[in-house]
């Protein structure tokens, strides 16, 4: 596994595993897992897929100053430069890219992308800027790794929509992967940030997957009906914790993110996305449930 940290030699590299590579088949699939480290079983799961599905593995390890806030934890979010590189070399994982903030954006930087719409709402309400910062480091590092396949967690939905979006957009010839998210036995979705919760916080973030586990079995059995017996349901679970203080608890068509008005009904919709955050003392934390309509066979 090479560790590099400078995009000249990223692309050096990349171009000799290329070259290899041509002589065994005649498309060679470069697989891209953007994270920003501190890596868990989430980001494994992201790996195991790109190696799965690519001849050349590369993960990027990049706190990205620009999609935080000034209030945000930039400063603060955690770091283990040799653990993750132990889990990557576990991952098979053939090149780790960990650039230093200088390198990713020399000074003056005066381009941006930016996704308008979808990114308005969610986390794009509540993290102003947020969004444009990640679609212009993902741009930069697609266009830095070129890869054919780049892998992402449905941890983050919005995410994954906003780059679909701006990868149809600005046809950039990349397959975005989308990953189920994994969580910990008892339900908590894993994250970096995890990390902060005391014991006691810890224990009351389980009020995200169950509400949302709860949601979702109320939608199947029927007794959810329209969007505002969902988030009356998100609220009562959520509101069981002493310390949550909900951002949002909200009900949208996915991929579109339109949110649904409260007397909508949910069968009206193919595909539906609960999403919630909620903070706990400092933690911000983020989960989310798609329920998509499956095809019933029409027995004839
Ligand atoms: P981050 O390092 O938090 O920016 O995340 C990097 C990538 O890992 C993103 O595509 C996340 O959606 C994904 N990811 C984070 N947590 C999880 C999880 N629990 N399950 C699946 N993917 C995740």
């Amino acid at each position: 596994m090479k560790v590099i940290r400078t995009i000249t030699e990223l692309r050096r590299e990349l171009s000799l595993m290329r070259k290899k590579q041509a002589i065994h088949s005649e498309e060679t699939i470069v697989g891209l897992v953007p994270t920003m480290g501190y890596l868990h079983q989430g980001h494994a799961s992201l790996m195991k897929a790109a190696r799965e599905q690519s001849h050349i593995v590369v993960l990027s390890i990049f706190v990205n100053p620009i999609q935080f806030g000034p209030n945000e934890d930039f400063e603060s979010y955690p770091r283990d430069e040799q653990r993750d590189l132990e889990t990557a070399r576990a991952e098979g994982v053939d090149i780790v890219f960990i650039p230093s903030v200088e390198e990713m954006y020399p000074q003056p930087t005066q381009t941006t992308i930016a996704v308008s719409g979808i990114t308005e709402r969610l986390c794009g309400a509540s993290r102003p800027g947020h969004f444009n910062g990640v679609t212009t480091v993902v741009s930069k590092l697609f266009n830095i790794v070129q890869p054919q396949k780049a892998f992402f967690g449905m941890k983050d939905a919005q995410q994954v929509a906003v780059i679909e979006q701006m990868v149809h957009d600005l046809n950039m010839p990349v397959d975005i992967i989308p990953c189920p998210i994994v969580r910990e036995q008892d339900g908590l979705a894993l994250s970096s940030r995890n990390v902060y919760l005391s014991a006691e916080l810890r224990q009351e973030a389980l009020v995200l997957s169950q509400a949302l586990r709860a949601a979702q079995e109320s939608v199947e059995i029927g007794t959810a009906v329209t969007a505002k017996d969902i988030r009356r349901l998100l609220h009562e679970h959520i509101g069981k914790s002493a310390h949550a203080v909900i951002d949002y608890a909200e009900i949208q068509a996915f991929p579109s993110l339109e949110p649904l008005a409260d007397q909508e009904e949910l069968n009206a919709y193919d595909d539906l996305l609960i999403a919630l955050a909620v903070k706990f003392g400092k933690t911000r934390l983020i989960d989310n449930i798609r329920i998509q309509k499956m095809e019933v066979l029409s027995h004839v």
